[in-house]
């Protein structure tokens, strides 16, 4: 694998770089958040270690910028902190698992294997088809700047259809997705919320 370190530790970056080096990856450091950006955005890596605390601007902001740049890297974050907080904000912000420092290396390791196997595919953390914009953090839609308010199922309904731009899906695929066992499959539920 071909993985970016992104810590601005040196002595850590250091004992990273060689484990996994050890394990014969191929590994780039980057010391800050905008070396890093610039490194993922003209290489692709097929994992990318990502520290919450860098100097001018976080791991966050880090993960929302590569993923608005079209990086979709898998990212692993590495947090110090063991704040519920931190985890579901990098997770919201477009990061695919977290470790929390102090970690083994042997499940890093396991991690960094898992989240190559799912590849660089499009996982949005915003969801975004023409002027409508889907946020599934926040339960919030917009067209344009205009927020739209929309009951429960709405909401299910229409991330269904953003996650897949231009597709044709059947009732089966909607009720799938947007509905659980307990529905009534003889009503016509889906017509009703489709119009
Ligand atoms: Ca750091």
């Amino acid at each position: 694998m071909r993985i970016l370190i992104v810590e601005d530790e040196v002595k850590m970056a250091g004992l990273l770089r060689r484990g996994l080096l050890e394990e014969g990856h191929a590994v780039d450091v980057a010391t800050t958040g905008g070396e890093a950006l610039v490194r993922a955005g003209s290489t692709e890596y097929d994992a990318i270690l990502l520290d919450v605390m860098l100097p001018g601007g976080d791991g966050f902001q880090v993960c929302r910028q590569l993923r608005r740049q079209g990086v979709w890297s898998p990212v692993l974050m590495l947090t110090a902190r063991d704040g519920v907080e931190d985890r579901v904000a990098g997770l919201d912000t477009g990061a695919d698992d977290y470790l929390t420092k102090p970690f083994s290396f042997a499940e890093l390791l396991a991690r960094l294997r898992a989240l190559a196997r799912r590849g660089a595919v499009e996982r949005p953390a915003l969801l975004e088809v023409g002027d409508l914009r889907l946020n599934p953090a926040t339960r919030q839609v917009w067209r344009g700047d205009v927020e739209i308010q929309l009951s429960v199922k709405e909401f299910a309904l229409l991330e269904t259809f953003m996650r897949r731009p231009g597709q044709v899906l059947s009732r089966f695929d909607l009720l799938e997705h947007a509905w659980d066992y307990a529905y009534e499959n003889r009503s016509n539920v889906i017509d009703v919320y489709v119009r």
